[in-house]
């Protein structure tokens, strides 16, 4: 959804643009899951993930942490909103995660990796142009003021502390902000781990 205008590295050729809307790519998911699934051998796996770290990041198609953060099947919960954005909703579930986590461990250890990224679409909701459509379009100005983004690192504050304020959250909450840059492929530590209390 980010697509930008102006970059200077070429885009691979693309059919995408000829094709109409009602192409659909479904049957490619399914010929990529039998080839997927013809050699999978990690059923056994429990719930409980590997790794303690869940991660929070934009549904972009450039930005997939099971490549840039080279997750297995099992590693990691990986929640994805528009921009990566928390919203009361991610708190709400962000709390779920954190008490099925207390149903296997008296202490659970769990780390929230919060992940914005370059060339995010949500950068174009913060142009004053777009921004005064998007709120004529929902009739109101929840979108822009929950996920329009001008700066990373002020959006990675943002969503911290709006984890802080939320009284879903346990205190214990580790929670810490990255940038992804979709051009180098580059994670790049912007706030340290902290707890939310
Ligand atoms: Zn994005």
């Amino acid at each position: 959804m980010c697509r930008n205008g102006g970059s200077s590295v070429e885009p691979p050729p693309s059919v995408r643009d000829e094709r109409d809307s009602t192409v659909s790519d479904l049957s490619t998911l399914y010929q990529r899951n039998e080839v997927f699934a013809a050699t999978f051998d990690k059923g056994y796996l429990p719930i409980t993930p590997n790794l303690t770290t869940v991660i929070l990041t934009c549904i972009d198609a450039r930005v997939v942490p099971a490549h840039f953060a080279g997750l297995e099947v099992g590693d990691a919960h990986t929640m994805r909103t528009v921009g990566g954005r928390v919203t009361s909703r991610t708190a709400l579930e962000i709390s779920m995660l954190w008490m099925l986590a207390s149903m296997q461990a008296a202490k659970p250890s769990m780390e929230l990796v919060i992940i914005h990224h370059t060339e995010c679409g949500m950068t174009r909701f913060a142009n004053p142009e777009v921004a005064a459509r998007v709120t004529e379009r929902f009739g109101s100005n929840y979108v822009v003021d929950t996920y329009a983004i001008t700066d990373l690192a002020e959006s990675l504050a943002t969503d911290v502390a709006r984890l802080r304020e939320s009284e879903l959250i346990p205190r214990e909450l580790r929670v810490s902000g990255h940038i992804y840059d979709v051009k180098t492929g580059q994670l790049t530590k912007k706030i340290e781990t902290a707890r939310i209390g």
